[in-house]
């Protein structure tokens, strides 16, 4: 194994890590920079798997994030297909899957969540939607024409529920909460959303957890909490995601259910930082670490990142969370984050008709905003937000807007 580089290393060529690169180079820095990810064809639009993607009757690749001639222009050498499996602190290397330690200065964790795997009793994992290849079977529960049983009513569940009936699959969802997504937009906007699943000749099945999944000759038999079973002829997961740190364990970094930071993106160890969904950032505001896995935070921590380590600053990423979904056209949009007990004050519009504002607070305190169809209020909320403005003030703003 021989020693190569000794420049910035990058694992993860997605959002955060593409775009912690680009922080660097905005930044100044102009020594070697590489990039190293496990797919095969890595860097491109994740979010729109689970959206046009799967819904389109095409088969369109996912949008590169970045082109060769970009990354050639900047000087970053992407080493796809190249998964990092060890990190040595001591002699500052990350070792790949090819045999290659790769020396570094700074090294930025980017290597974002897996989907959180539900298998069968027999052994066998579900299909999920996470990268580029379960798309590929994603389209083929979109095309064979059998009935398809979502398992997961969050977003990645729901997005699929409505792209698989736009090609008129027969589709199910299942999910332990009576309102999914209402903890993060409320009862009556968790409420809306479902009456246009519905609408669309969508089952759902709420309010009783899966306990087991069996495999049978016609398919699947769900077993649900209640003693319930569900026969299904395809099923596809979305409970959730797990950090990719196992390349992380025994390294000296510490973990929490995620690659624990400071604010700036700092971990523990000096030269070593994390970015995106993976890392587990203290957050001044709440008084705690949390992790994010939102696209738009992920790039704006990752070019945070970048411009820190390449002009030796240590300034915190405290943007406002932003969060949207796309179902049957409509676009929802969540600024902050809704917390539990949460009021919810519908400001604009009507969310029967899906032309809304709608903010969540309790007492005076200011916490979140959901919208639809109101694109040109999400500027207003999100100032609003970033500013620590009170509920008072929020309705204030919607009053004279
Ligand atoms: C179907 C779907 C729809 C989504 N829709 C939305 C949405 O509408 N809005 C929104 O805000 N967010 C959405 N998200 C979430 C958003 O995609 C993530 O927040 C974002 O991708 C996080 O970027 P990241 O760079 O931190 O991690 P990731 O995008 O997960 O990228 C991590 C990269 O690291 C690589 N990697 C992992 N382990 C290693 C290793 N050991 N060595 C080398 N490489 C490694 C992976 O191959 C991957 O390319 C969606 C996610 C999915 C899956």
């Amino acid at each position: 194994m021989s020693r190569v580089n000794d420049g910035i290393v990058i694992v993860g060529a997605s959002a955060a890590g593409l775009s912690a690169a680009d922080g660097l180079r905005e930044g100044g820095y102009t020594g070697p920079l590489t990039v190293l990810d496990e797919e095969a064809e890595p860097g491109y639009d994740r979010p729109m798997l689970s959206k046009s993607l799967l819904a389109a009757k095409d088969h369109a690749a996912p949008a590169p994030l970045r082109t060769g001639e970009y990354l050639a222009a900047q000087g970053i050498s992407l080493l796809a297909g190249h998964g990092a499996m060890g990190l040595d602190i001591d002699r500052r290397l990350v070792v790949t899957n090819w045999g290659e330690a790769i020396g570094w200065q700074h090294v930025v964790v980017a290597s974002g969540v897996t989907a959180r795997p539900v298998v069968t009793a027999g052994g066998t994992p579900l299909p999920t939607l996470r990268n580029r290849a379960d798309l590929a079977a994603a389209r083929r529960l979109a095309t064979d024409g059998r009935p398809v049983t979502l398992i997961g009513g969050g977003f990645i569940g729901l997005e699929v529920a409505a792209a698989l009936r736009s090609h008129g699959v027969e589709v199910t969802v299942l999910d332990a909460n009576e309102r999914p997504l209402a903890r993060l937009v409320g009862d009556e906007v968790a409420d809306w959303l479902l009456g246009l699943h519905r609408a669309n000749g969508v089952l759902l099945g709420l309010g009783t957890a899966t306990a087991s999944v069996e495999e049978t000759p016609q398919g699947y038999a769900v077993h649900l909490a209640d003693g319930r079973v569900r026969q299904a002829a395809s099923v596809l997961a979305g409970v959730g995601t797990e950090p990719s740190t196992g390349w992380l364990i025994g390294s000296g970094v510490a973990l929490d259910h995620g690659v624990v930071t400071d604010a700036a993106g700092r971990t523990n160890v000096p030269g070593v930082w994390a970015a995106g969904d993976i890392a587990c950032r203290w957050d001044p505001f709440h008084g705690r670490h949390r992790r994010f896995e939102h696209w738009t935070h992920a790039i704006e921590q990752g070019r945070r990142i970048g411009l820190n380590i390449a002009r030796g600053e240590a300034v915190d990423h405290d943007a406002v969370p932003y969060v949207w979904t796309e179902q049957y056209g409509r676009t929802l949009h969540m600024l902050g984050e809704r917390r539990p007990g949460d009021t919810d004050i519908l400001v604009e519009g009507s969310v029967a008709d899906g032309d809304f504002v709608v903010v969540h607070g309790t007492g005076d305190a200011l916490h979140a905003a959901t919208l639809c169809g109101r694109v040109r209020a999400l500027r207003t909320f999100k100032k609003l937000l970033r500013a620590r403005a009170s509920l008072h003030d929020a309705l204030g703003a919607a009053a004279s807007a």
